[in-house]
């Protein structure tokens, strides 16, 4: 079976109420039939979303914390998500990998509470701009993957985005070779670690936009996108949507 294909948007810090507007114009205009799509939005807007949208999208968190509950102030948990509506949490994310210096093993800590609340963890993998320059890409992507992705995912309960640091809101995204390359890796990682890994789907985040999509969408196991500027108005993500 091969993985279905996933346009999932990351709306980080940015929304109000105000903006579910666009998804009202998403649902009437720009749905397509054999593409999932997923718009994980600030925590404050999971609930109105996901009760806007009754699951004709699915809705997703950007983080969440390995414990089930306690003193962890400003946290959210797996299972806090689920109940607000969501079916996914976006994990290890570079911006908090950065900002919040989160390591592999804590977004495997991460990814075990989404799996056991019943959400599919979007595990983010990408190299900084010196990794690339140093050669050391498919290492780094290597052992993020090794380090960052539990035992117990499986194709149902887990994507991958592979997110280059350098292309995250710079206008600037690796040639297609470069992603095939990097794609390729990740296919036969978790092939070779998963019973059902050629079936995990694979993302490619980074710049994405309505004018390179479809060319992107072409490489070779690349499964759909994460998108994170281009996300927030339907006039930009629907062209995405439509290229998958
Ligand atoms: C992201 O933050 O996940 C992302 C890919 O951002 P952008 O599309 O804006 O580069």
């Amino acid at each position: 079976m091969a993985p279905r294909k996933l346009a999932a948007g990351n709306w980080k810090m940015n929304g109000t109420l105000a903006s579910l507007a666009e998804i009202d114009q998403l649902l009437s205009d720009h749905l397509a039939p054999g593409c999932d799509v997923l718009i994980c939005p600030p925590a404050t807007l999971v609930h109105a979303l996901a009760a806007r949208t009754q699951g004709k999208i699915a809705v997703g968190g950007q983080d969440c914390h390995a414990k089930t509950s306690g003193a962890h102030t400003g946290d959210i948990a797996a299972a806090q998500l689920q109940d607000a509506g969501a079916s996914h949490a976006i994990l290890g994310h570079s911006e908090r990998r950065t900002d919040h210096a989160e390591t592999d093993e804590q977004v495997r800590g991460k990814a075990v509470a989404a799996h056991e609340a019943g959400l599919v963890a979007v595990i983010c993998v990408g190299e900084t701009e010196a990794q690339r320059d140093a050669g050391q890409t498919l290492d780094v992507i290597s052992a993020q993957l090794a380090g960052s992705v539990p035992d117990c995912a499986t194709a149902a309960n887990t994507v991958i985005a592979y997110e280059p640091v350098w292309a995250i809101g710079t206008g600037r995204t690796p040639t297609n070779d470069q992603i095939a390359e990097v794609h390729a890796l990740m296919r036969d990682r978790l092939s070779a670690r998963f019973d059902d890994g050629a079936d995990i789907a694979l993302l490619y985040g980074g710049s994405v936009k309505p004018g390179n999509a479809a060319e992107i969408f072409a490489i070779p196991h690349v499964n759909g996108a994460l998108v994170g500027g281009a996300s927030l108005k339907a006039q930009d993500f629907g062209p995405i949507i439509a290229a998958l």
